[in-house]
C-alpha cells in the first residue's frame, strides 16, 4: 500500500535504543569438543581453551584462551525452546507494530537451514519459520477486533542478484531467465523511499489468508530454489535467503484510518567458512569473488556500526546489508542465532563464529512502531460524514 509515512504515535514513547540479541546454539553431536568447549552453569558464557602447540597448534601459536559472553547459550536445545527463547517474543513485537529480524549465522553443517527452516517431514523438527507464521495467526485469531492483512515473500540472494523465490516460472523455465524472450528481467533491484528505507523493487508479496497458505508459500519457494539450484548449478550454502512475514492491521471498531504495519524478516544467511581454492574450483572467478566478499561486507557494516564514532555505514556495498538496512542499526527488534558445530575440527570456524557473534552484540537498533495514514480510508470517512450531513440538511 502506497500510503504517506506518519510520524509514530505510539502508546508510549518507544523509540529507544536496543541492543541486537545474540544467541549461541549448538549443533548437537556425539563428538562434542568437551575439553577445548566449556559453557559457564549461566548458560550465558564460552569458553575455549587450546594448549599451545597441541597439533602443532592448530588455530595459532599466540592464544590459548578465549571468553565470549552473549545474551544466551542454547546448548543442545530443542526446537521448541528456540522458538519460545527466540522467536515468541518478536512474534509478538511485530503484532504490535515493532518490525523484527531474526538471522541464522554460522558454517555450513552448523545448523542455519535446520533453525530456520527446519525438518518440515517432522512436526517436532519444524523450524522458527513455520512456527513463526503458526503464531502470527493464532495471534491474529486472538484480535477478532483487528482487520489484518498478511503478505510473504521470499527472496534469495547469490553472487549480489536478488532473485524472487515467489515469482511465477515461465513455462519450463526457472525464474532466473534475464534474456528478454525468458519470464522478463528475473534480478530485483533494491531501492530507498523517501524516508530512506530500502525496499526490493517488483518483490511477489502474496497475501496468505491462513497458516496453510503461507507454509505452501514457503514450500513453494523452497521448491523454486531447489530447481534453480539443479538448473544453475549453484551451491545453496553460498546463498543467503530471506522470508518476510508482512503484517497489516487495523481496528474494526474505531475510525480505522490509522494503519499499523511492520514486518518480520527470517534470515537463512550464507556459509560463514571462508572458502579454499580447492572449493572454488568449478565456479566462475565472478562467483568466487562474490562468495568471499559477500559476508565480509556484512562484517563491515557491523564493524561500522559498533564503532559509535562512525558516521559513514557501508550499507550500499551489497544487495544483503541494502535489504536488511532496517535490521541493522535501524528500526528493527532484531536478533542474531549464531549456529556453531562443537567438534575439534571446526573449533577455527567456531572462534571466527564466536567472534562476529560479539561485534554484533555491540549494534543498536532504534525499534519504534510503524503507523501509517490510509487515505482512502480517509476519504471513505469524510463521503460518510458529507452524506450524513446532507441527510440532515434534507430532513
Ligand atoms: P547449515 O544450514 O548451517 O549448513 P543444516 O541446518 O543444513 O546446516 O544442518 C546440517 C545437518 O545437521 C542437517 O542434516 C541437519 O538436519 C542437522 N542438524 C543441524 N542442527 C541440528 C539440531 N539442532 N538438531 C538435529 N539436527 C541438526
Ligand atoms: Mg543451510
Amino acid at each position: 500500500m502506497s500510503t504517506p509515512r506518519e510520524p509514530a504515535t505510539p502508546p508510549t514513547s518507544s523509540k529507544s535504543a536496543k541492543h541486537v540479541k545474540v544467541v549461541i546454539r549448538t549443533r548437537p553431536t556425539s563428538e562434542f569438543a568437551a575439553n577445548e568447549i566449556k559453557f559457564d552453569a549461566d548458560q550465558k558464557s564460552v569458553h575455549i581453551h587450546i594448549p599451545k602447540g597441541i597439533d602443532g597448534g592448530f588455530i595459532n601459536n599466540q592464544q590459548e584462551n578465549w571468553d565470549f559472553r552473549f545474551d544466551s547459550i542454547l546448548h543442545n536445545a530443542s526446537q521448541e525452546k528456540v522458538y519460545d527463547d527466540c522467536g515468541h517474543q518478536i512474534v509478538k513485537s511485530v503484532m504490535e507494530g515493532y518490525n523484527g529480524t531474526i538471522m541464522a549465522y554460522g558454517q555450513t553443517g552448523a545448523g542455519k537451514t535446520f533453525t530456520m527452516t527446519g525438518a518440515t517431514e517432522n512436526y517436532k523438527h519444524r523450524g522458527l519459520i513455520p512456527r513463526a507464521i503458526s503464531h502470527v495467526f493464532r495471534e491474529i485469531a486472538e484480535r477478532p477486533q483487528m482487520a489484518c492483512t498478511i503478505r510473504v515473500s521470499y527472496l534469495e540472494i547469490y553472487n549480489e542478484q536478488i532473485v524472487d523465490l515467489l515469482a511465477s516460472l515461465p513455462d519450463g523455465g526457472d525464474g532466473y531467465n534475464t534474456s528478454s524472450s525468458g519470464g522478463g528481467d528475473a534480478f530485483l533491484a533494491v531501492v530507498e523511499d523517501k524516508a530512506g528505507v530500502s525496499h526490493v523493487k517488483g518483490l511477489t508479496m502474496q497475501i496468505a489468508n491462513n497458516e496453510e497458505e503461507a507454509l505452501n508459500l514457503l514450500f513453494e519457494g523452497e521448491t523454486n530454489r531447489s530447481i534453480a539450484e539443479h538448473q544453475l548449478n549453484k551451491i545453496s550454502t553460498r546463498s543467503h535467503c530471506i522470508f518476510t512475514i508482512y503484517l497489516e492491521s487495523r481496528s474494526r471498531v474505531e475510525s480505522s484510518e490509522r494503519v499499523i504495519s511492520s514486518k518480520l524478516n527470517l534470515v537463512d544467511l550464507a556459509g560463514s567458512e571462508r572458502i579454499s581454492k580447492t572449493h572454488t574450483q568449478g565456479l566462475s572467478l565472478k562467483e568466487a569473488m562474490y562468495i568471499n566478499k559477500s559476508l565480509t561486507f556484512l562484517e563491515q557494516v557491523i564493524i561500522a556500526l559498533s564503532d559509535k564514532k562512525r558516521e559513514h555505514i557501508p550499507y550500499r556495498q551489497s544487495k544483503l546489508t541494502n535489504v536488511l538496512r532496517d535490521s541493522l542499526g535501524g528500526n528493527c527488534n532484531t536478533l542474531m542465532i549464531a549456529n556453531i558445530w562443537g567438534e575439534r575440527d571446526h573449533i577455527e570456524e567456531t572462534i571466527s563464529t564466536l567472534r562476529f557473534a560479539t561485534r554484533m552484540m555491540c549494534v543498536s537498533n532504534t525499534p519504534e512502531i510503524n503507523v501509517q495514514f490510509d487515505p482512502f480510508a480517509l476519504i471513505k470517512k469524510y463521503e460518510r460524514e458529507i452524506k450524513e450531513l446532507k441527510q440532515e440538511l434534507a430532513m
